[in-house]
């Protein structure tokens, strides 16, 4: 690998399931000559979709990265997942990259999920650059994904290159708007690159969809529209830099077309990842904090001291744990202890990995700017700095949202009890959008994720990786629990009985916080009534007080629990006892501050023919369903709606008796808001 950053490229590809991820990757790394053969993802041989289950199932789950050689440029990717129940792998990943590939289907055009991508990139400012793939589809319209990504995204492109199809139909290769060239790709495998000119049939076009590109770069640059006007030539360096300068400043998307199937374009998609995207050191700089708060910036610089981000755990069966890190500055070799600011601990690192998906290669020293696998941490885990310690910061935590859907979990034999919990502990500590929780009312264990099929993943992975069976209950709904006013209540723990007695007394404040919040504890004691060193045990029981609200024992969000007041004794009081107290008060002012049941509420987009748009409207309505846009993409009509989960379940099923399975959906969690007071006893049984 170089080691001038200049020569790295850390991307990803993200894009609507289906779209072409996958097969995109694996014909970048075949081009780029890391792999001989190439994968293809129908027969279950490709390179990044490395799980068993990803492999059975045909998609994306877990962001493997890998990398490859291009030109001089060393290019890590990280394949990211398509389906929404895995949101938060895009997210995590979005985080670490440098710029995106958007890849768009050429006949499904902007589908819902290549628009909720496209705002997770714009939300991480990750320069973009767009490829339209399957034009190689019989119903393939380059040109209309382009529109349509104008309308839908309300983006700034243009393409750089447009479809080529021969006399019989078939798609051969593009025509090169800035060097004015016809490229096709020939041979099986599209590896000999033929260039020669544009067909006259060809021509007009060309000329449009260059001007197009002229002008939408000229209304950005000044520069180039006064060469424009002044009638003099634009060589194809010069639209190069420009479109660079303006990629990166995230005003403009360069479109290509292609082909990954059928091999056509991908050469050009590397080069135009290399021409366009930022390099570690076009990105600058990263900010963090210092342990007191203060603003820390690291130069993404080999130079500077050193901090990276793990964005991802991965247990490996072989390995041992693996700890995928971005390095933004400095450099760590094996000899060296590293210090997570996130925990506050020392590490040591006993292997440096680069990952080429699911093989791997040892190096001795990680350089800022690349992304490497770390063996042989203890406490670090997703989201956590790791840095220098004489020049510790904490980089900004990555956020993750609320799983909505989840399943009481129990082992087959008796026997399996520890090891199923360890390891769901373990799953727990890979990803954050998967939770367990032991509910003490009902004696069970309950772990919850982001949708069904990432559950049943999670159980998968139990048996296939771990070793350990387990019998589920039902998917259920995650409800949650807040309240919906203010209380002030006192929580006693008492008991003089002999010797040595237990006293804890507290008053807490009880309110509702914004959407988000958590549960948050703040400390307000005065003239220290309850001593110092007790504090921590009342906020331990206000937060494992909040594990099962009083309704129906779901978790408590949104709930602000402020510790005003209390009394202590001079030898009863203990750790414990404050806990306790707490506890009391806590369950005491959920009920005293009129509880409220949340469901978590979905968005739901609904893509289907004309003829049964009143079916699918109608059977919306009926459950409970608020109907937002309708709007029309040739023959479909698109609803959009908002619905709570608890009443779309088994939507798939439902939707495909309605429409004769000619419709389809996209579903993802959006907010939690208060079930209606007439289901609420339905709900808890009551
Ligand atoms: P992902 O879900 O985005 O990773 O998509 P995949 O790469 O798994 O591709 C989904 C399906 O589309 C597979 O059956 C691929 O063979 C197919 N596919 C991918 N690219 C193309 C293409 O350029 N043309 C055609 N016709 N099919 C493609």
């Amino acid at each position: 690998m170089k080691d001038s950053l200049v020569h790295i490229r850390n991307i990803g590809f993200i894009a609507h399931i289906d779209a072409g991820k996958t097969t995109t990757t694996e014909r970048v790394l075949f081009y780029s000559g890391k792999n001989y053969k190439m994968g293809e993802v129908d027969d279950g041989t490709t390179t990044t979709d490395w799980m068993v289950q990803e492999r059975e199932r045909g998609i994306t789950i877990t962001s493997a990265a890998t990398y490859c050689q291009w030109r001089d440029e060393h290019v890590n990717i990280i394949d990211t997942p398509g389906h929404i129940d895995f949101t938060v792998e895009v997210e995590r990943s979005l985080k670490v990259l440098d710029g995106v590939v958007v890849i768009f289907c050429a006949v499904a055009g902007v589908q819902p999920q290549s628009e909720t991508v496209w705002h997770q990139a714009d939300r991480y400012n990750v320069p973009k650059i767009a490829f339209i793939n399957k034009l190689d589809r019989q119903g393939a319209d380059f040109f209309a994904v382009v529109k349509e990504m104008r309308e839908k995204l309300a983006v700034c492109c243009a393409a750089l290159n447009i479809p080529y199809y021969d006399d019989s139909g078939e798609f051969k290769g593009v025509v090169d708007l800035l060097q004015m060239r016809l490229v096709s790709f020939e041979g099986e495998q599209g590896t000999e690159i033929k260039f020669s000119d544009i067909p006259e049939s060809l021509q007009a076009i060309t000329q449009r969809c260059r001007e197009e590109m002229l002008e939408k770069l000229a209304e950005l640059d000044d520069e180039l529209m006064c060469r424009i006007i002044d009638g003099k030539a634009v060589s194809g360096d010069l639209l190069r830099q420009t479109i660079r300068k303006y990629v990166l400043a995230n005003k403009f998307v360069p479109i290509l077309a292609g082909s990954a199937l059928k091999h056509k374009g991908i050469q050009l998609l590397l080069d135009a990842v290399c021409d366009y995207l930022p390099s570690p050191e076009d990105v600058g700089q990263i900010k963090g904090l210092s342990p007191k708060g203060e603003e820390r910036v690291r130069r993404l610089d080999v130079k500077d001291p050193f901090c990276a981000l793990c964005f991802k755990v991965y247990s490996d069966p072989f390995v041992g744990k693996l700890f995928y890190t971005r390095i933004y500055s400095g450099s760590l070799d094996l000899s060296a202890t590293v210090y997570n600011a996130t925990r506050k601990t020392k590490e040591r690192v006993t292997k440096i990995l680069r990952m080429h998906a699911n093989k791997q290669e040892n190096i001795n020293v990680a350089l800022a700017g690349d992304i490497v696998s770390f063996v042989g941490l203890r406490d670090t885990t997703t989201g956590d700095t790791l840095c220098d310690e004489k020049n510790p910061i904490l980089l900004e935590m990555i956020k993750f949202p609320e799983p909505v859907v989840s399943v009481a979990i129990e082992p087959k034999t008796k026997a399996d009890q520890e090891k199923l919990f360890d390891a769901l502990r373990r799953l727990a500590e890979e990803d954050p959008s998967f939770r367990i929780v032991y509910n003490k009312e009902t004696g069970q264990n309950i772990i919850s994720g982001m949708g069904q099929l990432h559950l049943e993943i999670m159980v998968d992975r139990l048996v296939r990786e771990f070793n350990v069976s387990s019998h589920i209950g039902k998917p259920q709904v995650a409800y949650k629990e807040t309240i919906s006013r203010q209380a002030e209540v006192a929580g006693k723990f008492i008991q003089a009985t002999g010797g040595h007695g237990q006293y804890g007394h507290v008053v807490l404040m009880m309110e509702p916080v914004e959407a988000g919040a958590g549960v948050i504890f703040e400390n307000k004691i005065k003239g220290g009534v309850i001593p110092k060193e007790f504090i921590p045990s009342v906020e331990q029981g206000v937060k494992e007080a909040a594990q099962s609200g009083i309704l129906g024992g779901y978790p408590v969000m949104d709930v602000k629990a402020t510790l005003l007041d209390g009394s202590s004794h001079d030898t009863d009081s203990t750790e414990l006892a404050f806990k306790v107290a707490a506890e009391i008060a806590f369950k005491d002012g959920l009920r005293k501050a009129a509880p409220v049941l949340m469901e978590p509420i979905m968005s739901l987009e609904v893509a289907v023919p004309a003829d049964y748009v009143s079916q699918v409207i109608g059977d919306l309505n009926a459950r409970r369903a608020k109907i937002g846009m309708v709007t029309e993409r040739k023959v479909l009509r698109l609803v959009k709606a908002e619905v709570p989960l608890a009443e779309v379940f088994n939507y798939a099923d439902s939707l495909r008796s309605l429409t004769q399975g000619r419709a389809s959906y996209t579903i993802e969690p959006a907010y939690y808001d208060k079930v209606p007071g007439e289901l609420v006893g339905k709900i808890l049984g009551i």
